[in-house]
């Protein structure tokens, strides 16, 4: 519904109340601490996607960051704020406003408490300690440039006038939390270059008739991912069959490039499971001949129990030898099924024709590009007064807590440095 029109003026407006959105108006806000910041949020609340993460958990970090963990079309882009904001750095942000990090045996970091909504409440108490105002139900939809500074406009006729501008706003994925791409034209109004974006971190689909029969089945394995035969990335884990495809963390891990080679119109894309990966073929296949012997007598259905899960085992079967009456005796394999059987163990090819939705992607692949970003301070090459920061960078990262800390990182590299230019100072780069 249209409001009247209300101006309101800021030394810093951040559009996004998200995780960068926290991180860039608190470090702003610590510099300086005479200047006037809001954050204009879309949402009825701030923080929603970080409730969210990790199952409600919020897997904040990792003990383990490095630039291997970021993918991007100019990723060392993300070095400079990732080094200036490392990971202890990072954990001395959160301790001070009153966050305790642990951390799991992956190197996975969260609250103590374990809960999301602890790390909400305490950025949220701290932005309030700040005097930084929250505006929410405050969609922008427009930013024009006015003299030195930008105008804001709101979905329903609200106006922001502010020295300078921050972009939290985030990506496409998970649009129940108000993300959903739109955001990005506020950017291209500005001269800024969009680079395609595809889902990550998000399940793959493959031929539904083969794995509908073993839906909610979990097994540890090696998933390999691979294109036109040729091996983009490799990850062991829990591996979870759903009926429509493939989920789990090392499918989540692989799920960035199969994504990517799917937009680029690849075919032949391929995630292969090894359900052995401590054994090589040649074991397996003795392993095999052996229970022939050992368990001749015993039905086909029976011949791998014990060494696979049962749904799992029937498939492979089946798929060995399509002929295979699973009432046979196991003395009556033939070598070529046990052989067949062996390969599929190390072997168990699934064809990815697709990936689930952005409604169930974790995260955004591409994004703004980052050329026109100077990185040691996120501004704008083409707009003065004009920063970025987390998920609407063409910047992502593996699942295990590597976009939360880009979120950070850039956030509060952003919120530094605008501070710093309202004061005349650049001198910390
Ligand atoms: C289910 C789920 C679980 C996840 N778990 C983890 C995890 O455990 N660890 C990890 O590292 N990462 C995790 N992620 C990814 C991580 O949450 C994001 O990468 C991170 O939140 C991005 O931060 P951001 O500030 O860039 O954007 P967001 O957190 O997405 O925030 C953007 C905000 O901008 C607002 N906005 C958008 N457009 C406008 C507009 N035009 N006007 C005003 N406001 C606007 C949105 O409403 C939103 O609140 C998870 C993601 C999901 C969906």
């Amino acid at each position: 519904m249209a409001q009247a029109e209300t101006i309101k003026n800021v030394d810093i407006a951040v559009v996004g109340g998200g995780a960068s959105g926290f991180a860039a108006s608190i470090s702003a806000a610590e510099i300086n601490k005479g200047i006037k910041i809001a954050i204009l949020e879309k949402g009825q609340r701030t923080g929603r996607k970080i409730l969210a993460t990790g199952n409600g958990r919020c897997n904040l970090s990792n003990e383990d960051i490095s630039i291997s963990r970021y993918h991007g079309k100019n990723k060392e882009f993300a070095l400079f704020a990732l080094k200036k904001f490392d990971f202890e750095k990072t954990m001395e942000f959160f301790k001070e406003i009153g966050i305790l990090p642990t951390s799991s045996e992956e190197g996975k970091v969260y609250p103590m408490s374990l809960q999301a909504s602890s790390v909400v409440d305490m950025l949220r108490i701290r932005i309030k300690q700040l005097a930084i105002e929250e505006i929410t139900e405050f969609d922008v939809t427009d930013i024009s440039k006015k003299g030195a500074g930008f105008t804001l406009k709101s979905a329903d006729g609200q106006t922001v006038s502010a020295k300078k501008v921050i972009l939290c706003t985030g990506g496409k994925a998970a649009p129940e939390f108000g993300t959903d791409g739109s955001a990005y034209k506020l950017a291209q109004k500005l001269g800024h270059k969009l680079n395609a974006t595809f889902p990550a971190l998000v399940q793959l689909k493959c031929d539904v008739k083969r794995v509908r029969a073993l839906k909610g089945v979990k097994l540890m394995g090696m998933a390999t991912l691979l294109c036109d035969k040729k091996e983009i990335r490799k990850e062991h884990g829990e591996i979870m069959f759903t009926d429509y495809g493939l989920s789990g963390p090392p499918i989540f891990q692989l799920s960035r490039g199969a994504s990517e080679n799917l937009y680029k119109g690849n075919k032949n894309i391929l995630v292969k499971i090894d359900l052995f990966p401590e054994y090589n073929y040649i074991d397996i296949e003795n392993i095999l001949f052996e229970r022939r012997k050992n368990l001749s007598q015993v039905e086909c259905e029976h011949f791998l129990n014990g060494m696979l899960n049962k749904q799992i085992a029937r498939q492979i079967l089946k798929e060995s030898d399509e002929n295979l009456k699973l009432n046979v005796l196991s003395g009556k394999l033939s070598d070529k099924t046990i052989k067949i059987l062996a390969n599929k163990m190390k072997n168990w090819e699934f064809e990815i024709i697709g990936t689930n939705s952005w409604k169930n992607a974790q995260v955004t692949a591409g994004g703004i590009n980052t050329d026109d970003i100077n990185e040691k301070t996120m501004e704008s090459i083409k707009q003065k007064g004009l920063y970025f920061a987390g998920e609407i960078l063409d910047i992502d990262g593996d699942c295990g807590g590597f976009n939360l800390q880009w979120a950070w990182s850039s956030g509060l590299l952003a919120g530094q440095s605008v501070a710093k230019s309202l004061e005349g100072k650049n001198d910390n780069f």
